[in-house]
């Protein structure tokens, strides 16, 4: 019967697709929730609406960050998803909250698993379903030994971030929910260097207004002021669709994402701009990044409308001033322009989610090819020595926010490459922190010099993973969002 339905739904929805009137297409939509609440009867399963229960484990065929506002957090302790891979933006929102997380899972009997017990085994990306007595207990003992581990994490909380030789490292965090702020405070970060502004966008039904986006700005600014809040502009696309805002295409990873749909609706940018400004009076702790840049004539045009925003809003009399604006580094074509670049902004960050995707030419999103999604590919790990080499040559500051920041392995062949700003998923924060303050800049560029000429990841990688073994920090190293099986290899961050 379920398959039935979704055949009959999945036919509807491709018809309402293809129509030409954006109206009529946005109807897909809700065609797809309608099947999915019928499903929900047929099954006799709870939507999300009803009450969740305590402990839960959420499983879905393709779950989006907005599970994570229409649940209470705290009563969630796994997530299983059929599609994404460990980089999809659900898993990275799951990471940052610090949920045992396993996707890509493919198939799955999804409707018979309503009640049953499951373990979430986000370290090696599995999932049991109705453990043994015997398994529980074995899951028992790892967990009370993370529970361990994180007592003695806490311990460098307020110590800064720096090697064993002095060199300081600033750790900043990604935020996008407001549950993020929290756990940020609580793990000592020292700003944000990137607010994923997506997030608020994508939990409502229609666009926020610039009175409604100023008020979640100015929560951002306020929380972590005096530190500076790196907020980045709309990026939807890609991965990250608004429901009211359809955006259907082939390839979307490389169509119509970030700076590109924004530049060509200047009225979504201006107002977004409006807000973040009129949010940082009085506090002028923000800064403003803008994402999936691949030419100067992108950084040419939004800066000029950043420069009205900010003339407009100062005749409206805001006591503000003009925050410094920076480009993320996505794009292949970003990589061999950095000096262009920074002649026109203060500032870089490299997105090395989407660079590691691009430079790959691997879909980040795709379980099929998850396996050479590699963050330590040598085409990767130069990419990013020639941008930090590049803007330091120009003297602009550089950081790196995608998730090989928070990732202690890569974290270290970042520090040792000059990256002097790591931003990463709060609760990746103290275990890169710890691992910093056990090794010394000496023994860091040693191991960049030995995986330098080694030519595939598989082999870097476990270089690198020896290295932290022989210096006793191997249990740092476990990731909490992980693949099923096939992710193992390639699965890149630990929190
Ligand atoms: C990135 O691409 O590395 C990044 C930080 O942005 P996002 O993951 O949101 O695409
Ligand atoms: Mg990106």
């Amino acid at each position: 019967m379920q398959g039935a339905l979704r055949e009959v739904v999945t036919k509807h929805v491709a018809a309402f697709e293809a129509m030409e009137d954006p109206y009529l297409q946005a109807r897909a939509s809700d065609v797809r929730d309608l099947g999915l609440r019928i499903l929900a009867y047929l099954q006799e399963a709870k939507t999300l609406t009803a009450p969740i229960p305590d402990r839960a484990i959420i499983v879905g065929e393709d779950i989006t960050p907005t599970i994570f506002v229409d649940i209470p957090r705290e009563r969630i302790v796994g997530i299983v998803s059929l599609h994404g891979s460990s980089n999809s933006h659900m898993a990275i929102v799951a990471r940052s909250l610090g949920i045992p997380t396993v996707v890509g899972v493919g198939e799955f009997p999804l409707s018979r698993l309503e009640g049953l017990t499951l373990i979430v085994d986000g370290h090696r990306g599995e999932v049991v379903v109705q453990p043994s007595a015997e398994v529980v207990r074995q899951y028992q003992d790892i967990i009370d030994e993370q529970v361990e581990l994180s007592k003695e994490l806490d311990v460098v909380r307020d110590l800064p971030c720096e090697t064993t030789d002095g060199h300081r490292v600033n750790l900043f965090v990604n935020t996008g929910l407001m549950a993020d702020v929290n756990i940020s405070l609580q793990r000592g970060a020292e700003g944000v260097g990137l607010y994923r502004t997506e997030i608020p966008f994508m939990v409502r039904d229609r666009f926020p207004s610039e009175l409604e986006q100023m008020e979640i700005y100015r929560q951002q600014l306020e929380a972590f002021y005096p530190a500076p809040v790196t907020m980045r502009t709309l990026d939807i696309g890609g991965d990250k669709a608004l429901p009211y805002f359809p955006i259907q295409e082939d390839n979307p990873f490389l169509g119509w994402r970030g700076i590109r749909v924004t530049l060509d609706h200047p009225e979504i940018f201006l107002v977004q701009i409006r807000a973040m400004l009129w949010a940082s009076e009085s506090l002028d702790n923000l800064r403003i990044m803008l994402p999936m840049v691949s030419s100067v004539i992108e950084i040419d045009e939004a800066m000029h409308l950043i420069h009205r925003a900010y003339l407009e809003v100062l005749e409206e009399g805001a006591h503000v001033q003009m925050p410094e604006v920076g480009v993320m580094i996505e794009v292949p074509a970003a990589v061999y322009q950095i000096k262009d670049f920074v002649q026109q902004c203060d500032f870089i960050s490299v997105g090395s989610n989407d660079l590691t995707q691009y430079l790959l030419a691997v879909d980040r999103n795709n379980r099929r090819v998850a396996n050479l999604y590699q963050a330590f590919h040598p085409s990767v790990l130069r990419a990013l020595k020639m941008i930090v080499d590049a803007a330091k040559e120009e003297g602009t500051p550089v950081s790196i926010c995608g998730e090989m920041a928070g990732d202690p392995r890569s974290a270290l062949l970042l520090v040792a490459m000059g990256y002097e700003t790591l931003s990463m998923s709060a609760t990746s924060l103290l275990r890169v922190k710890w691992v910093i303050r056990k090794v010394g800049m000496d023994n860091i560029k040693k191991l960049l010099d030995d995986v330098w000429d080694l030519d595939n990841a598989a082999v870097i990688r476990s270089h690198v993973d020896l290295m932290l073994e022989n210096a006793g920090l191997g249990s740092f190293i476990r990731p909490t969002v992980a693949q099923l099986g096939k992710d193992k290899e390639q699965d890149k961050s630990p929190s």
